[in-house]
């Protein structure tokens, strides 16, 4: 019946708000937005999830 299963994954973006670097990485559970700040691995700023979002892939 199925030939192909597709799996969405979501992911989270975070943007750093002093060098604007963006990471992109495997949402995790107690991400929202515009909320959470870790700190950037390039320079002493502070990320801000900037963007959530689905992308299907293929199995
Ligand atoms: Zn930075």
């Amino acid at each position: 019946m199925f030939s192909k299963k597709k799996i969405t994954v979501a992911y989270t973006i975070e943007q750093c708000t002093k060098c604007g670097m963006q990471v992109k990485r495997k949402f995790k559970e107690g991400d929202v937005l515009f909320v959470n700040m870790t700190k950037c691995v390039s320079c002493d700023g502070l990320t801000m999830i900037e963007k959530i979002f689905g992308e299907s892939t293929d199995q």
